[in-house]
């Protein structure tokens, strides 16, 4: 089997997961986008998901990125960085990305809106810590609201929703009860007057939980390009 028709069979794989788990939930699934993961993959496993459709990817490594999407401007591909935001690497993601999932704090925001040099705003996820005891990265709940006020007024930016990345977790009620709590933390947003409409969660293991819950992005590296060389798991 060539390259192209596995990673072709794969995304139409979960595709039918994300169908099957929308009907499940008692939604529709072109509510939910698939962003394929493809930090660690080489350009021509991209190219392959190219050809077989998918032009929505997302990336964690800023220097890997850049030269992926420098390689690949003419298939017009939409680009999300998913990893850490660093300051000293805010002006390249302001230029290069169409959207951010994980932005954490003020001064990362107020750089990419200063830096951002387009008249397309950037859109926006805030990377909420849902399970502290799990990781530093993302804002306190706590610190949300402030956080979510502040980006709704810088002009280059475009607050689309919240993302998580929780604790791995096998069992499949206990992840639900973490999206829960980004979904809770969304509506609460939208009732205080935001208009919020992207929540992304889920990954390969856990994104039947994450549409139960109502993920509008899930984030696929592993189940569509296969394992990842186990220096690089998820940070
Ligand atoms: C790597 C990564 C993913 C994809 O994880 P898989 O388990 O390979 O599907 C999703 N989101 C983020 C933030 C990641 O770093």
């Amino acid at each position: 089997m060539t390259r192209l028709t596995q990673i072709a069979q794969q995304l139409n794989k979960i595709h039918q997961r994300i169908e099957s788990a929308a009907q499940a939930a008692g939604r529709k699934a072109d509510e939910i986008q698939l962003l394929a993961v493809s930090k660690t993959r080489p350009i021509e496993d991209i190219q392959s998901a190219i050809t077989a459709g998918q032009h929505r990817f997302g990336e964690n490594y800023l220097q890997e990125a850049l030269e992926k999407i420098k390689a690949l401007t003419a298939s017009k591909c939409e680009w999300h960085f998913i990893g850490p935001c660093q300051s000293n690497k805010t002006a390249a993601i302001a230029t290069a990305f169409h959207w951010v999932h994980s932005v954490d704090r003020l001064k990362i925001a107020q750089r990419l809106n200063d830096q951002r040099n387009s008249t397309q705003a950037l859109n926006i996820c805030l990377q909420v810590n849902i399970s502290k005891e799990h990781s530093k990265a993302g804002i306190d709940p706590v610190a949300l609201p402030d956080l979510a006020k502040a980006v709704e007024a810088m002009p280059n930016l475009r607050l689309r929703g919240l993302m998580a990345l929780p604790a791995a977790e096998s069992d499949f009620d206990k992840q639900r009860a973490a999206f829960a709590k980004l979904k809770a933390l969304f509506t609460d947003l939208n009732r205080h007057g935001h208009n919020l409409d992207t929540l992304s969660m889920g990954m390969s293991n856990d994104m039947e939980a994450a549409i139960m819950e109502g993920a509008t992005i899930v984030r696929i590296g592993t189940d569509i390009f296969g394992p990842r060389p186990s220096k690089s798991t998820i940070d």
